[in-house]
């Protein structure tokens, strides 16, 4: 598999399902979101992936929200007071555990009848809390960090990037710099606020003005509810016009775990999806809260172009 079915799907117009939810799906499944997963419970980690592929899925996302250097550095007064008091070898934990993550999303879509036409998605955020916009490092230290990261994915068989719960564009322009630099497609996606900008408050017609020289794969919104990413998705049209989508959440976040919630029931989810398709968005999925149930409804009921 490659990115090029995806591709041409999206050129021709065509709807491409994204999955739901990973995190929250853990949850649901009985166990907790801290540490991934991935090496305590492989068998839950590689059943969500391939419950999302059977449900319809045409990209698949991996488990590793918050998996760089950063997540464990930031416990830190900085990397020598890592190396003193840190277990041996934190400072390089973040790319075996990619390697393992992706193995499993992998796994999944290679035991399908599905897999030719499945695309496994490395998905990063920010470095930073993915909703505090006012932490983004600066682009000299984003730059080497996402170039590092991104050849984990690349190197563990992701057939693209997946930028995703951005919150400034200038974090999205070196993110997608670096992919090229890597030689790997990258969608971006963005949390929008509830007033048609980024969380970060800038415009999104400033976003979309920014990343163009950069031809991102797709623009996308993510991680907030459905209202507020409709409301993205119509500004972000009035600006670019090349593929787009949305994967909101739905339920409430109760940190450090999610809150479910029965407003999005699939069907009634459904129904929102078929007016972003009308928007013109033309990749669909789910966010927090979203299930296998929720990607089957979408593959089932939407216009496939
Ligand atoms: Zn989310």
């Amino acid at each position: 598999m490659s990115y090029e079915p995806v591709k041409k799907k999206l050129q021709r117009g065509e709807l491409v399902v994204l999955d739901g939810a990973i995190g929250s799906e853990m949850l649901r499944r009985q166990l907790t979101w801290e540490g991934h997963k991935v090496d305590s419970h492989p068998d839950v980690i590689r059943s969500i992936h391939a419950d999302y592929v059977q449900a319809g899925a045409h990209v698949i996302s991996t488990n590793t929200f918050q998996l760089a250097r950063r997540s464990w550095l930031a416990h830190f007064r900085d990397v020598n007071h890592m190396r003193r008091i840190g277990p041996p070898g934190l400072e390089r934990r973040a790319g075996p555990m990619i390697h393992d993550a992706v193995a499993l999303a992998r796994q999944a879509r290679d035991a399908s009848p599905r897999k030719n036409e499945v695309a496994v998605a490395g998905a990063m955020t920010t470095l930073e809390w993915c909703f505090r916009p006012d932490l983004t490092p600066s682009v000299e230290e984003m730059r080497a960090e996402y170039v590092e990261t991104i050849r984990h994915f690349k190197e563990a068989g992701c057939d693209l990037m997946l930028f995703e719960t951005f919150n400034r564009w200038l974090e999205a322009q070196v993110a997608l710099e670096a992919a090229r630099e890597v030689g790997i497609p990258a969608w971006v996606s963005f949390v929008p606020d509830w007033e048609g900008r980024l969380l970060s408050g800038e415009a999104i017609a400033e976003m979309a003005a920014k990343l163009k020289p950069l031809h991102p794969d797709a623009i996308l919104f993510n991680c907030a509810p459905p209202p507020d990413v409709t409301r993205a998705l119509g500004e972000l049209r009035r600006h670019h016009d090349g593929p787009s989508g949305v994967y909101p959440h739905v339920g409430r976040f109760d940190p450090p775990d999610w809150m479910f919630t029965d407003k999005y029931p699939p069907e009634k989810y459904l129904e929102e999806a078929r007016g972003w398709q009308k928007q013109g968005a033309t990749i669909i999925g789910g966010c927090c809260g979203t299930t296998p149930m929720h990607i089957e409804a979408l593959r089932r009921g939407l216009a496939r172009n």
